[in-house]
């Protein structure tokens, strides 16, 4: 018998062919294995029908773990047997097929950890040992095919033992290209802050010890450097948040081990397969009631993020330090893409930190952790990119156009859609100067360079005045491409469509700000969104509410707060007695309400972000946002220990939910209920109502689909909330898995809407 196979999915650069060698070889079966690019992995096989048989149990039952099947398309072949063995043809022409499917990078695999640690294996405390079921791949990747040569591993000549494991079919390193040993491998090293060689004959360890003794290190990894410190000492933390300019934000950690975890953390059974999966994201946990780390690493939050090492540097670290965890956060200079060369790390940290510990091996592109927090069984990525990125979202259609979208402005990502394929970057951050916009536009052209796409079309935000937006038309001009401009909330809308596959959604949106259709800022939506993402409507919304000197009422939500209840409540009393929490005090107080008096100054916004930042001044939980989304997390911390006291019925007049009786009920209530009910009623006044307003709109529309997209849906209580209220009326809701509900999940939707549009 002879059969023809293609095998569609991750299956480039991950071991597939070596594994197909294998099992066609251990089964007695003749032919060919090959690369094809965009159609994947095709195989011949002559043998026994009964072995071929057991070759696509193999297939499916032993494939090596970071092969990804999305396909398997089987043809029968006629004609005489031509084989004489099996054998794995190296393709040239692989590069030229589009589409093709890059592995993410990847944490250290058990086999290489068994070895990192065995004195007898040459490669016993290999910092950077790796096979084909691990390590780097996307940030080590400059273009295909996916050979050494095209990869930052090429400084690094094969010695001849790993040559010949390279070389061996049956090795678990064979083709692996980032094959290495202490002999011919990166080399690791220590410096003083100001890059003075420290000689040392075990510098990662001895790292690792001055973290533990209360420095600060910058470490070089995969995808960027990452300071490290201690997450007890507060001396060291303080110091990293005055240089890094980060008063509140909270510090990601780095844990020994799953057990280390569990001092401090609750981790559930969902949360300790995450922590431990490939990709080892950083996973936000409750802090548990023992948790004794500094109040620096997380202020005001109930949770924390932790991640386990994912490399075999990370674990040897931890060799020689007590320890349970490090701080482990992303070297970045303020609004800036994270550190990735030794030369800038040096420039910009020599101030910041005490030590650096370097490796000699070259990042080609950058790439920074992946946060993702669990609400119940479902997964939110806060953040996508390492250990994801690049993977292909898969589509159930093909897209009409070849689309590159660049998102909005915060938080960014790229997006390029090809076919049923949708290829989103590693997190770039908040495109507002010259650094980040051209790392954007690089991981842009480098996703079309990867996927070797032919575009028609540049996707971007409606906003005029976007740096993403201008980058957009310059980049329609320069390559005759076609500009596709689409509102915000609609491509937050579209993305959840695709990703579920659903024709037909009643789009519950809620975030900080958007340009609306109107020019005006949105943030609290409810839209409809029809014929698979080409027709969108604003159907309803919340109450517009007055944003007081405009980016400053973001910045200050005493300013929102004050704003909301003007006319409604003694607030300038209430203003002036909290005139210390803004920086011009008094002064700036009088201002305000003056600016009320005059009705001057007044943009409106129906942005839910801002209600809740305005119930979290009112409440006394936060009066600063020095980070995106601090109040309205710090609102969710305080609303976890509370109840729903008020039993608010939502108010809607037409098409609108009120929210200034709300906030009048809390403004009234401080002494009468905890902050922590009050924190908890609100949010269950915003679910509530806006559950209410979808579901009338579903039933009017004759929608089953309820979806809840934007940056408010990464608060679980408000998406539980509107979860079971929704489910409960026999309707679908519907959440982001795949990618974040936030503006990180943008340049998805957008490419969606415009890749299956028609111009
Ligand atoms: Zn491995
Ligand atoms: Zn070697
Ligand atoms: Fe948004």
């Amino acid at each position: 018998m002879r059969v023809k196979i293609n095998v569609v999915g991750i299956v480039q650069g991950v071991g597939f062919r070596p594994f197909i060698y294998r099992i066609a070889v251990e089964n007695g079966l003749k032919g060919y294995v090959r690369n094809r690019g965009d159609a994947g992995v095709e195989i011949v096989l002559e043998g026994e029908e009964s072995q071929i048989k057991q070759f696509f149990e193999d297939l499916r039952e032993k494939k090596p773990p970071l092969a990804q099947i999305h396909d398997v398309i089987t043809k029968k072949l006629e004609g005489e047997n031509q084989y004489k063995k099996f054998t794995i043809f190296r393709s040239s022409e692989e590069a030229e097929l589009s589409g093709s499917v890059i592995p993410p990078d990847i944490a250290i695999c058990s086999d290489c950890l068994r070895e990192l640690c065995d004195p007898n294996d040459p490669r016993y405390e290999y910092f950077f040992i790796t096979c084909t079921n691990c390590g780097p791949r996307f940030t080590i990747i400059e273009k295909l095919p996916y050979d050494r040569e095209n990869t930052t591993m090429r400084d690094f000549p094969m010695c001849g033992f790993c040559q010949k494991e390279y070389t061996d079919p049956l090795n678990r390193r064979f083709h692996a290209q980032t094959v290495a040993c202490p002999k011919c491998g990166p080399k690791v090293y220590l410096t003083t802050s100001r890059g003075k060689l420290i000689k040392h004959k075990d510098p990662i360890r001895e790292a690792g010890k001055l973290v533990s003794e209360g420095f600060i290190v910058a470490i070089k990894g995969y995808g960027g450097f990452h300071v490290v410190t201690s997450i007890v000492r507060d001396k060291p933390l303080l110091r990293l948040r005055e240089v890094k300019h980060r008063s509140q934000k909270p510090f990601a950690i780095m844990a020994r081990n799953i057990e280390a975890i569990k001092t401090f953390a609750e981790v559930s059974e969902s949360e300790e397969t995450l922590l431990t999966s490939y990709a080892r994201p950083i996973v936000l946990l409750n802090k548990n009631s023992e948790y004794y780390l500094s109040d620096l690493v997380a202020p005001g939050l109930h949770n924390v993020g932790v991640m386990l090492p994912y490399t075999g540097l990370h674990y040897m670290l931890f060799d020689n330090a007590d320890d349970a965890a490090f701080v482990m956060t992303s070297a970045n200079p303020p609004n800036q893409p994270i550190i990735k060369d030794n030369d800038e790390a040096l420039e910009r940290l020599s101030d910041t930190v005490d030590y650096f510990l370097f490796h000699n091996r070259q990042i080609a592109h950058r790439c920074d952790d992946s946060v993702i927090h669990m609400h119940n069984s479902h997964q939110v990525f806060i953040r996508r990119s390492r250990g994801y990125a690049p993977a292909p979202i898969m589509l159930k259609a093909k897209a009409k156009n070849c689309v590159v979208a660049l998102g909005g402005e915060q938080n960014n990502t790229a997006c390029v859609l090809i076919g049923n394929k949708a290829f989103v970057s590693q997190h770039i951050g908040d495109v507002e100067n010259l650094e980040t916009k051209v790392f954007l536009e690089n991981a842009a052209k480098h996703l079309v360079q990867l996927t070797n796409s032919k575009v028609d079309a540049v996707a971007c935000d409606l906003h005029p005045k976007f740096t993403t937006t201008k980058l957009a038309q310059e980049l329609a001009e320069e390559n005759g491409w076609q500009l596709f401009q689409f509102q915000h909330h609609y491509a937050h809308v579209a993305a959840l469509m695709a990703e579920h596959n659903v024709k037909e959604i009643v789009g519950v949106c809620c975030d900080g700000y958007g340009y609306g259709v109107d020019g005006e800022a949105w943030g609290g939506e409810i839209i409809l969104g029809a014929q698979s993402y080409s027709d969108f409507k604003r159907i309803a919304h919340l109450e517009k509410q007055p944003l007081v000197g405009g980016d400053l009422a973001t910045r200050y939500p005493l300013r929102m707060a004050t704003g909301i209840l003007y006319r409604k409540a003694d607030v300038a009393n209430w203003l002036l007695k909290n005139k210390q929490h803004l920086p011009y005090g008094e002064k700036e107080a009088q201002i305000i309400l003056k600016q009320f008096e005059n009705h001057s100054n007044m943009i409106e916004t129906t942005s839910c972000g801002r209600i809740l930042d305005a119930v979290a001044a009112i409440l006394g939980v936060c009066y600063e946002r020095t980070y995106e989304g601090e109040p309205a997390m710090k609102l969710e911390s305080t609303a976890m220990k509370g109840k729903d006291v008020l039993k608010l019925k939502p108010i809607v007049k037409g098409n609108i939910l009120n929210t200034s009786e709300m906030l009048l009920e809390i403004f009234e209530n401080t002494q009468k209920f905890s902050k922590e009910n009050l924190a908890y009623s609100a949010h269950v006044y915003l679910a509530r109502g806006l559950a209410t307003l979808a579901i009338e709109a579903a039933s009017e529309n004759k929608i089953k689909t309820i979806g809840f997209t934007g940056g408010v849906a990464f608060n679980e209580i408000t998406v539980l909330t509107m979860r079971k209220i929704v489910e409960s009326m026999g309707l679908r809701f519907l959440t982001h898995e795949a990618i974040p509900p936030g503006d990180g999940g943008l340049s998805f939707g957008q490419a969606v809407a415009c890749g299956f549009s028609q111009f």
